[in-house]
């Protein structure tokens, strides 16, 4: 029997209408196209194969990186009264056994699987026999090599799955596309561009918040306190972070549940059953928690550090406001973030070409805590959204009550101690030397003599940095990419220079010291460590991340 699929829409799930991109992306895998499906987190993916899979003839095979959520994904759909079930590593070999003789007497129309599974030539061999309606790549941007979580047993994949001969259409799903991971996700299911659905980015109901020069944990006491009914999470840089803040909060008497690759499956899942069914208040966790998860309450998304991209950053600020009501996402910057981030990059295990791709999304991210135009904006630019983007009037940018300050003639000062400095070094280094800095490491570089030396010494070193942060983003001032960016001029620059242009900033006011031990921590190690180097090795105290170094301070940040 055929039914039309806006009657299953309304008979199954109870909605009255499609959502942007779903009636589309459904008509093309009815037809048997291959189709990709780009929308914002929450636009309703599961619906644009689940409805083709229930029309079709036959059990429809979707491919879920994350096997904590696959339960979740079948118990709605058997709460519907739609036949689903799941193969993953969470099964004993009998219950796979016997949950893949059912399979393939067809009494499942959704069978949701593993990459991982796919290793095996057994699995294989079992596809074989199926009457397959569609295959659906969940979180599709795991496929790809740039996709931020990148999974190696996806590639594979399709390959061996052509070579069966019984699967009529491929489709895959992500929140995320970066122009390379839609590219790569194209090529591998051979993907027709007219095939990619992408609905845009733009989240009306989300407002997004910079929030500097303030202690983090105080901002956080003070947004829970007037937000003490609502759902929300919490997302740290790291596991240490997470505990400690969890401890905090937890010892101040707040809701909250607690979620990271350190804790054990049934920790996990247990803190994430209870944060979805509203039992615990607040989920504080790495960036671990959330691929997947559909709980449409969450009202506020707070990141204690700046993430180490955009992509990620919208995906987990993303997570906010699901059921359409208005909510915050809101990043806590701190210049430390950046080190962080680069240490991180720096340990990771990719090669060096993908490193340098992600130092370049690192500068966009760090562009974005300080651009001073609409944060909205900038993120569907940098998705290279292409629908028209007017300033949403309510990011922290957009409502700024400050008054903007002519920094002109400070940003010409940058500006040409960059260009006497011979384009040769980073933002700290610039700052030191504007600064007027006695760091032995400006006598090395002979940078003490220079005519710029000390021209902003009314300032801290850190409100300078501040100030050419703020350039940068402005494009205004150039880096070079790498994992010590250097600062280069540009056309804008040389406007600046020559005065055919002015500059305009808010201005915010940058504590000096930051009352936040994780990095106390993280930087006393960083000393010692030095120092440690300098003496057994002779080598310069400010190579800062050497692979002894790396090595060691592994140790104390374990991820
Ligand atoms: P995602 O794109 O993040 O995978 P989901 O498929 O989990 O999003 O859908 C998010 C929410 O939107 C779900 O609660 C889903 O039931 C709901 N939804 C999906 N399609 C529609 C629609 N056409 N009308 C109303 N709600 C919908
Ligand atoms: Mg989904
Ligand atoms: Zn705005």
């Amino acid at each position: 029997m055929i039914q039309d699929k806006e009657k299953v829409l309304k008979s199954y799930f109870g909605y009255d209408a499609f959502r942007p991109g779903q009636n589309e992306v459904i008509s093309r895998v009815l037809s048997a196209t291959n189709t990709l499906a780009v929308m914002p987190t929450g636009g309703g993916k599961s619906i644009c194969y689940q409805i083709p899979g229930l029309i079709l003839d036959g059990t429809a095979i979707i491919i879920s990186p994350l096997i904590s959520l696959m339960k979740d994904q079948v118990d709605s759909l058997v709460a519907l009264g739609i036949s689903a079930t799941f193969i993953n590593s969470s099964l004993t070999n009998s219950e796979q056994d016997s949950r893949m003789e059912e399979i393939v007497k067809g009494q499942y129309k959704f069978v949701y699987v593993a990459p991982e599974r796919f290793e095996s030539q057994t699995f294989i061999n079992t596809m074989k026999q199926l009457n397959i309606s569609l295959v659906a790549f969940d979180e599709a941007h795991c496929i790809s090599q740039w996709g931020h979580d990148f999974r190696p047993s996806y590639r594979s994949i399709v390959p061996n799955l052509k070579k069966l001969g019984n699967i009529p259409v491929f489709m895959a799903l992500t929140a995320t596309a970066t122009e390379e991971v839609i590219a790569d996700i194209q090529t591998l299911l051979q993907i027709e561009a007219q095939h990619v659905i992408n609905t845009g980015f733009a989240r009306e109901n989300l407002t997004f918040h910079i929030i500097k020069g303030r202690d983090r944990f105080s901002f956080i006491r003070s947004y829970l306190e007037d937000h003490l009914d609502d759902s929300g999470i919490i997302y740290t840089a790291t596991r240490k972070q997470a505990d400690a803040i969890y401890e905090q909060l937890l010892k101040r008497g707040v809701n909250v549940a607690k979620y990271h690759a350190g804790m054990s499956e049934n920790e996990r899942k247990e803190e994430q059953a209870a944060f979805i069914h509203d039992e615990k208040q607040v989920m504080i966790a790495t960036n671990a928690f959330g691929m997947g998860i559909d709980k449409s309450n969450v009202r506020y998304v707070i990141h204690y550090a700046m993430p180490m991209n955009i992509e990620s950053y919208y995906q987990e600020a993303g997570r906010a406001g699901r059921d359409g009501e208005n909510s915050d996402c809101i990043l806590l910057f701190s210049p430390q973030d950046i080190q962080l981030q680069k240490f991180l990059i720096e340990r990771s295990l990719m090669d060096e070409n993908a490193k340098q791709n992600e130092y370049r999304k690192l500068q966009a991210m760090v562009n974005y805590c300080h651009t001073q135009s609409c944060l909205h904006t900038y993120i569907l630019d940098y998705f290279n959204d292409s629908s028209e983007h007017i300033n949403c009037g309510r990011c922290s940018n957009c409502v700024s009550k400050t008054e903007k300050t002519d920094i002109t003639e400070e940003a010409q000062m940058i500006l040409s101690c960059v260009k006497r400095m011979g384009e040769r070094f980073g933002v700290s280094m610039t700052a030191k030397v504007l600064k007027g800095s006695s760091d032995k490491k400006l006598k090395e570089f002979q940078l003490h003599n220079l005519t710029t030396y000390g021209l902003l010494s009314t300032y801290t070193e850190k409100e300078i940095t501040e100030k050419i942060h703020f350039l940068i983003a402005e494009q205004l001032l150039a880096t070079e990419e790498g994992k010590y960016p250097t600062l280069k001029l540009n056309k804008n620059s040389i406007d600046v220079l020559k005065g055919s242009r002015t500059v305009e900033m808010y201005m915010v006011s940058i504590p000096t010291t930051e009352e936040d031990d994780y990095y106390k921590d993280l930087f006393d190690a960083l000393r010692q460590l030095r120092k440690k180097l300098a003496d057994e090795q002779n080598v310069p105290p400010y190579v800062l991340f050497s692979d002894v170094t790396l090595k060691e301070l592994s140790r104390y940040f374990p991820e």
